[in-house]
Protein backbone atom coordinates (compact mmCIF):
# COMPACT_ATOMS: atom_id res chain seq x y z
CA UNK A 1 0.00 0.00 0.00
CA UNK A 2 1.29 3.66 -1.01
CA UNK A 3 2.43 5.27 2.13
CA UNK A 4 -0.12 8.25 2.94
CA UNK A 5 2.05 11.88 1.78
CA UNK A 6 0.23 15.11 2.26
CA UNK A 7 -0.16 16.89 -1.60
CA UNK A 8 2.10 19.49 -2.77
CA UNK A 9 1.28 21.57 -6.59
CA UNK A 10 4.10 22.47 -8.80
CA UNK A 11 2.65 24.71 -10.80
CA UNK A 12 -0.75 22.58 -12.20
CA UNK A 13 1.14 18.79 -11.97
CA UNK A 14 0.24 17.27 -7.99
CA UNK A 15 3.12 15.61 -6.29
CA UNK A 16 2.41 13.16 -3.01
CA UNK A 17 -1.01 11.60 -1.96
CA UNK A 18 -2.86 9.73 -4.48
CA UNK A 19 -1.25 11.96 -7.53
CA UNK A 20 0.59 9.15 -9.77
CA UNK A 21 3.83 9.17 -9.46
CA UNK A 22 6.01 11.91 -11.02
CA UNK A 23 8.87 11.19 -13.33
CA UNK A 24 11.18 14.00 -13.55
CA UNK A 25 15.06 14.87 -15.27
CA UNK A 26 17.27 17.61 -15.40
CA UNK A 27 18.68 19.17 -18.44
CA UNK A 28 22.15 19.20 -19.69
CA UNK A 29 22.18 21.78 -21.50
CA UNK A 30 23.44 25.51 -20.33
CA UNK A 31 20.42 27.09 -18.55
CA UNK A 32 21.82 30.89 -20.54
CA UNK A 33 21.04 28.58 -23.87
CA UNK A 34 17.45 29.20 -24.01
CA UNK A 35 16.92 27.51 -27.78
CA UNK A 36 18.86 24.84 -26.43
CA UNK A 37 16.95 24.49 -23.53
CA UNK A 38 13.47 24.42 -25.09
CA UNK A 39 14.42 22.25 -27.63
CA UNK A 40 16.12 19.89 -24.94
CA UNK A 41 11.96 20.26 -22.65
CA UNK A 42 10.13 19.38 -25.65
CA UNK A 43 11.63 16.64 -26.31
CA UNK A 44 11.56 15.13 -22.55
CA UNK A 45 7.85 16.43 -22.48
CA UNK A 46 7.05 14.80 -25.77
CA UNK A 47 9.00 11.46 -23.84
CA UNK A 48 6.41 11.58 -20.96
CA UNK A 49 8.65 13.88 -18.30
CA UNK A 50 6.14 15.58 -16.28
CA UNK A 51 8.37 18.11 -14.62
CA UNK A 52 12.00 19.50 -15.27
CA UNK A 53 14.68 20.83 -13.54
CA UNK A 54 17.31 23.78 -14.86
CA UNK A 55 20.58 24.53 -12.77
CA UNK A 56 20.41 28.43 -11.79
CA UNK A 57 24.25 28.58 -11.07
CA UNK A 58 24.31 32.66 -11.77
CA UNK A 59 22.78 35.67 -12.42
CA UNK A 60 22.86 35.34 -16.17
CA UNK A 61 20.85 31.68 -15.97
CA UNK A 62 18.36 33.12 -13.95
CA UNK A 63 17.36 36.34 -16.57
CA UNK A 64 17.50 32.86 -19.26
CA UNK A 65 15.13 31.09 -16.64
CA UNK A 66 12.53 33.72 -17.10
CA UNK A 67 12.60 33.51 -20.67
CA UNK A 68 12.82 30.00 -20.80
CA UNK A 69 9.76 29.74 -18.11
CA UNK A 70 7.67 32.25 -20.52
CA UNK A 71 7.93 29.78 -24.01
CA UNK A 72 6.73 26.27 -21.95
CA UNK A 73 4.01 25.14 -20.56
CA UNK A 74 6.15 23.01 -18.45
CA UNK A 75 6.23 24.38 -14.94
CA UNK A 76 9.63 24.80 -14.18
CA UNK A 77 12.39 24.00 -10.97
CA UNK A 78 14.78 26.28 -10.14
CA UNK A 79 18.15 24.01 -8.39
CA UNK A 80 20.25 26.45 -6.50
CA UNK A 81 23.16 25.93 -4.72
CA UNK A 82 24.88 28.22 -2.26
CA UNK A 83 23.86 31.36 -3.09
CA UNK A 84 20.14 32.41 -1.43
CA UNK A 85 20.02 35.32 -3.69
CA UNK A 86 19.78 33.03 -6.71
CA UNK A 87 16.74 31.26 -5.32
CA UNK A 88 15.07 35.12 -5.34
CA UNK A 89 16.04 35.66 -8.56
CA UNK A 90 14.68 31.98 -10.12
CA UNK A 91 11.30 33.24 -8.17
CA UNK A 92 10.99 36.57 -9.84
CA UNK A 93 11.85 34.96 -13.09
CA UNK A 94 8.69 32.51 -12.78
CA UNK A 95 10.58 29.12 -10.93
CA UNK A 96 7.56 26.88 -9.95
CA UNK A 97 9.82 25.09 -7.43
CA UNK A 98 13.24 25.57 -6.11
CA UNK A 99 15.36 22.86 -4.94
CA UNK A 100 17.74 23.77 -2.48
CA UNK A 101 20.22 21.21 -0.84
CA UNK A 102 21.31 22.30 3.35
CA UNK A 103 24.75 20.96 2.76
CA UNK A 104 25.89 24.25 1.28
CA UNK A 105 22.88 26.50 1.86
CA UNK A 106 22.77 26.61 6.42
CA UNK A 107 22.26 30.40 7.18
CA UNK A 108 18.52 29.45 8.87
CA UNK A 109 17.96 33.50 8.60
CA UNK A 110 18.08 33.31 4.66
CA UNK A 111 16.43 30.35 4.52
CA UNK A 112 13.53 32.22 6.91
CA UNK A 113 13.27 34.91 4.41
CA UNK A 114 13.16 33.00 1.12
CA UNK A 115 10.86 30.60 3.13
CA UNK A 116 7.86 33.60 3.80
CA UNK A 117 8.58 34.35 0.56
CA UNK A 118 8.11 30.94 -0.90
CA UNK A 119 4.68 30.73 1.47
CA UNK A 120 3.11 34.03 0.01
CA UNK A 121 3.89 32.71 -3.49
CA UNK A 122 2.70 29.46 -3.08
CA UNK A 123 6.11 28.08 -4.57
CA UNK A 124 7.27 24.68 -3.03
CA UNK A 125 10.60 23.49 -2.23
CA UNK A 126 12.26 20.73 -2.61
CA UNK A 127 14.68 19.91 0.08
CA UNK A 128 17.24 18.03 -1.67
CA UNK A 129 20.23 16.00 0.63
CA UNK A 130 22.96 14.38 -1.18
CA UNK A 131 25.39 12.19 0.41
CA UNK A 132 28.26 13.66 -1.22
CA UNK A 133 27.08 17.16 -0.23
CA UNK A 134 26.40 16.66 3.38
CA UNK A 135 26.85 19.41 5.83
CA UNK A 136 30.32 19.20 8.26
CA UNK A 137 27.87 19.22 11.32
CA UNK A 138 26.58 15.70 11.00
CA UNK A 139 29.61 14.01 10.00
CA UNK A 140 29.83 11.85 12.98
CA UNK A 141 26.41 10.38 12.62
CA UNK A 142 25.52 7.27 10.99
CA UNK A 143 25.31 8.24 6.65
CA UNK A 144 21.94 7.54 6.62
CA UNK A 145 20.87 8.88 9.71
CA UNK A 146 22.95 12.16 8.65
CA UNK A 147 21.01 12.71 5.64
CA UNK A 148 17.11 11.89 7.43
CA UNK A 149 18.47 14.39 10.39
CA UNK A 150 19.85 16.62 6.98
CA UNK A 151 16.57 17.05 5.84
CA UNK A 152 14.22 17.19 8.34
CA UNK A 153 16.28 19.95 10.38
CA UNK A 154 15.89 22.21 6.92
CA UNK A 155 12.41 21.04 6.43
CA UNK A 156 11.24 22.95 10.35
CA UNK A 157 12.95 25.66 9.43
CA UNK A 158 10.44 26.21 5.95
CA UNK A 159 7.41 24.84 8.38
CA UNK A 160 8.18 27.28 11.35
CA UNK A 161 8.09 30.12 8.39
CA UNK A 162 4.61 28.65 7.51
CA UNK A 163 5.36 27.10 4.09
CA UNK A 164 4.04 23.52 3.62
CA UNK A 165 4.66 22.35 0.52
CA UNK A 166 7.70 20.19 1.00
CA UNK A 167 8.73 17.74 -0.63
CA UNK A 168 12.05 16.16 0.07
CA UNK A 169 14.87 13.90 -1.48
CA UNK A 170 17.65 12.39 0.23
CA UNK A 171 19.36 10.97 -2.45
CA UNK A 172 23.11 8.25 -1.82
CA UNK A 173 25.01 6.76 -4.91
CA UNK A 174 25.05 4.06 -2.28
CA UNK A 175 21.96 2.61 -3.08
CA UNK A 176 21.53 0.48 0.88
CA UNK A 177 22.34 3.54 1.98
CA UNK A 178 19.75 5.25 0.05
CA UNK A 179 17.10 2.94 0.66
CA UNK A 180 18.02 3.00 4.63
CA UNK A 181 17.09 6.03 4.43
CA UNK A 182 14.20 6.91 2.69
CA UNK A 183 12.46 4.00 4.73
CA UNK A 184 13.68 6.18 8.28
CA UNK A 185 12.24 9.21 6.47
CA UNK A 186 8.81 7.89 5.46
CA UNK A 187 8.36 6.82 8.90
CA UNK A 188 8.68 9.31 10.59
CA UNK A 189 6.71 12.57 8.50
CA UNK A 190 4.26 12.81 5.72
CA UNK A 191 6.29 15.23 3.03
CA UNK A 192 6.08 13.87 -0.37
CA UNK A 193 9.12 11.52 -1.30
CA UNK A 194 11.91 11.85 -4.41
CA UNK A 195 13.58 9.30 -5.08
CA UNK A 196 16.89 8.81 -7.05
CA UNK A 197 19.94 7.35 -6.47
CA UNK A 198 22.31 10.46 -6.79
CA UNK A 199 25.61 9.43 -9.45
CA UNK A 200 23.87 6.53 -10.43
CA UNK A 201 26.66 5.92 -13.07
CA UNK A 202 26.25 5.30 -17.19
CA UNK A 203 23.33 3.60 -18.69
CA UNK A 204 24.54 0.24 -17.43
CA UNK A 205 24.69 0.39 -14.07
CA UNK A 206 22.70 3.22 -13.22
CA UNK A 207 19.87 1.54 -14.31
CA UNK A 208 20.55 -1.22 -12.38
CA UNK A 209 21.55 1.00 -9.16
CA UNK A 210 18.00 3.01 -9.95
CA UNK A 211 15.94 0.44 -10.49
CA UNK A 212 16.97 -1.44 -7.36
CA UNK A 213 17.04 1.55 -5.00
CA UNK A 214 13.76 3.36 -6.24
CA UNK A 215 12.11 0.24 -7.35
CA UNK A 216 12.70 -1.66 -3.97
CA UNK A 217 11.22 1.74 -1.98
CA UNK A 218 7.97 2.28 -4.78
CA UNK A 219 6.97 -1.41 -3.94
CA UNK A 220 7.09 -0.90 -0.20
CA UNK A 221 4.83 1.97 -1.28
CA UNK A 222 7.37 4.95 -0.96
CA UNK A 223 8.01 7.72 -3.37
CA UNK A 224 5.87 10.04 -4.94
CA UNK A 225 8.21 11.31 -7.26
CA UNK A 226 11.40 9.96 -9.39
CA UNK A 227 14.38 11.12 -11.67
CA UNK A 228 17.00 8.09 -13.21
CA UNK A 229 20.10 9.96 -12.91
CA UNK A 230 22.05 8.73 -15.76
CA UNK A 231 25.66 9.75 -17.40
CA UNK A 232 23.48 9.69 -20.87
CA UNK A 233 20.78 12.39 -22.50
CA UNK A 234 18.34 13.39 -20.07
CA UNK A 235 15.50 11.58 -22.34
CA UNK A 236 16.89 8.35 -21.58
CA UNK A 237 15.94 9.19 -18.24
CA UNK A 238 13.08 9.82 -18.61
CA UNK A 239 12.31 6.52 -20.55
CA UNK A 240 13.43 4.83 -18.01
CA UNK A 241 11.33 5.96 -15.22
CA UNK A 242 8.42 5.50 -17.02
CA UNK A 243 9.55 2.04 -17.91
CA UNK A 244 10.33 1.04 -14.01
CA UNK A 245 6.96 2.77 -13.74
CA UNK A 246 5.32 0.86 -15.96
CA UNK A 247 7.30 -2.43 -15.26
CA UNK A 248 6.05 -1.92 -11.08
CA UNK A 249 2.13 -1.56 -12.89
CA UNK A 250 2.28 2.03 -11.20
CA UNK A 251 1.55 4.04 -14.41
CA UNK A 252 0.63 2.29 -17.53
CA UNK A 253 1.81 4.87 -20.25
CA UNK A 254 4.62 3.28 -22.06
CA UNK A 255 5.41 0.71 -24.97
CA UNK A 256 6.65 -2.74 -23.47
CA UNK A 257 8.76 -4.32 -25.88
CA UNK A 258 8.85 -7.87 -25.38
CA UNK A 259 12.17 -9.67 -26.87
CA UNK A 260 13.98 -12.77 -26.32
CA UNK A 261 17.98 -13.56 -25.56
CA UNK A 262 18.27 -15.03 -29.21
CA UNK A 263 19.54 -18.51 -28.92
CA UNK A 264 20.75 -21.29 -31.40
CA UNK A 265 17.04 -21.52 -32.69
CA UNK A 266 16.85 -17.87 -33.61
CA UNK A 267 15.61 -17.52 -37.22
CA UNK A 268 15.95 -13.84 -37.46
CA UNK A 269 17.50 -10.83 -36.20
CA UNK A 270 16.03 -10.19 -33.01
CA UNK A 271 18.06 -7.58 -31.85
CA UNK A 272 17.87 -4.76 -34.84
CA UNK A 273 13.85 -5.44 -35.00
CA UNK A 274 13.59 -5.15 -31.10
CA UNK A 275 15.88 -1.75 -30.94
CA UNK A 276 13.96 -0.37 -34.35
CA UNK A 277 10.42 -1.06 -32.56
CA UNK A 278 11.60 0.45 -29.44
CA UNK A 279 13.41 3.66 -31.08
CA UNK A 280 10.02 4.11 -32.79
CA UNK A 281 7.80 3.29 -29.90
CA UNK A 282 9.60 5.87 -27.48
CA UNK A 283 7.48 8.65 -27.84
CA UNK A 284 4.20 7.02 -27.43
CA UNK A 285 2.67 7.23 -23.89
CA UNK A 286 0.11 4.50 -24.25
CA UNK A 287 0.66 0.80 -22.52
CA UNK A 288 0.89 -1.26 -25.83
CA UNK A 289 2.89 -4.43 -25.65
CA UNK A 290 4.60 -5.53 -28.66
CA UNK A 291 6.80 -8.80 -29.03
CA UNK A 292 9.72 -9.77 -30.93
CA UNK A 293 10.84 -12.97 -30.84
CA UNK A 294 13.79 -15.25 -32.43
CA UNK A 295 11.42 -18.22 -33.42
CA UNK A 296 8.05 -19.90 -33.10
CA UNK A 297 8.88 -21.83 -29.68
CA UNK A 298 8.01 -19.17 -27.31
CA UNK A 299 7.42 -16.47 -29.95
CA UNK A 300 3.57 -17.04 -30.54
CA UNK A 301 2.68 -17.86 -26.90
CA UNK A 302 3.87 -13.71 -26.29
CA UNK A 303 2.36 -12.49 -29.63
CA UNK A 304 -0.86 -13.80 -28.43
CA UNK A 305 -0.43 -11.61 -25.43
CA UNK A 306 0.71 -8.22 -26.98
CA UNK A 307 -1.16 -5.91 -29.14
CA UNK A 308 1.65 -6.41 -32.37
CA UNK A 309 4.03 -9.85 -32.56
CA UNK A 310 6.49 -11.50 -34.44
CA UNK A 311 7.46 -14.41 -34.47
CA UNK A 312 11.20 -15.62 -36.74
CA UNK A 313 11.30 -17.93 -38.94
CA UNK A 314 13.64 -19.49 -41.45
CA UNK A 315 11.74 -18.25 -44.56
CA UNK A 316 8.33 -17.11 -43.53
CA UNK A 317 7.83 -15.70 -40.11
CA UNK A 318 4.60 -15.33 -38.28
CA UNK A 319 2.83 -11.91 -37.66
CA UNK A 320 0.71 -11.86 -34.64
CA UNK A 321 -2.11 -8.84 -33.99
CA UNK A 322 -4.18 -8.50 -31.49
CA UNK A 323 -3.16 -11.77 -30.03
CA UNK A 324 -4.03 -13.57 -33.13
CA UNK A 325 -1.82 -14.82 -35.70
CA UNK A 326 -2.60 -12.08 -38.63
CA UNK A 327 -0.16 -13.07 -41.86
CA UNK A 328 3.10 -14.51 -42.46
CA UNK A 329 5.37 -13.03 -43.83
CA UNK A 330 9.06 -13.97 -46.15
CA UNK A 331 11.80 -13.12 -43.65
CA UNK A 332 13.43 -11.29 -46.02
CA UNK A 333 11.44 -8.80 -46.00
CA UNK A 334 10.27 -8.81 -42.32
CA UNK A 335 11.86 -5.56 -41.12
CA UNK A 336 10.36 -2.97 -42.93
CA UNK A 337 6.70 -4.75 -43.22
CA UNK A 338 6.78 -4.90 -39.05
CA UNK A 339 7.65 -1.32 -38.78
CA UNK A 340 5.26 -0.67 -41.54
CA UNK A 341 2.59 -2.45 -39.43
CA UNK A 342 3.68 -1.23 -36.18
CA UNK A 343 2.98 2.98 -37.67
CA UNK A 344 -0.73 1.63 -39.01
CA UNK A 345 -1.50 -0.06 -35.18
CA UNK A 346 -0.40 3.07 -33.55
CA UNK A 347 -2.40 5.21 -36.02
CA UNK A 348 -5.35 3.06 -35.56
CA UNK A 349 -5.09 2.90 -32.11
CA UNK A 350 -4.96 6.60 -31.39
CA UNK A 351 -7.82 7.26 -33.78
CA UNK A 352 -9.86 4.73 -31.45
CA UNK A 353 -8.37 5.55 -28.35
CA UNK A 354 -8.46 9.49 -29.12
CA UNK A 355 -4.50 10.06 -27.77
FE1 LIG B 1 15.60 -19.06 -28.71
FE2 LIG B 1 13.15 -19.03 -29.76
FE3 LIG B 1 13.49 -18.57 -27.13
FE4 LIG B 1 14.24 -16.76 -28.87
S1 LIG B 1 12.13 -17.44 -28.52
S2 LIG B 1 15.44 -17.49 -27.13
S3 LIG B 1 14.95 -17.99 -30.56
S4 LIG B 1 13.90 -20.46 -28.23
Amino acid sequence: MRRKSRQVKVGKIAIGADAPIIVQSMLNTATTDVEGCIAQIKELTDAGCDLVRLAVPDENSAVAFGEIAKRTKLPLIADIHYNYKLAHLALDNGAKKIRMNPGNMRDFNQIKELARRMSAEGVPVRVGVNGGSLHPDYKNMKEADALVASALECANVFESCGLKDIVIAIKDSDVLTMTEANRKLASVCDYPLHLGVTEAGTMRSGLIKSALGIGTLLQEGIGDTIRISLSAPPVEEVLAGKTLLHTLGLRRNCVEVVSCPTCARTEIDVEKLANAVERATAHINVPLKISVMGCPLNGIGEGEHSNLGVAGGKEKSVILKDGKIFETVSSDLLMPHFMMLLDEYIEEYSKNKGF
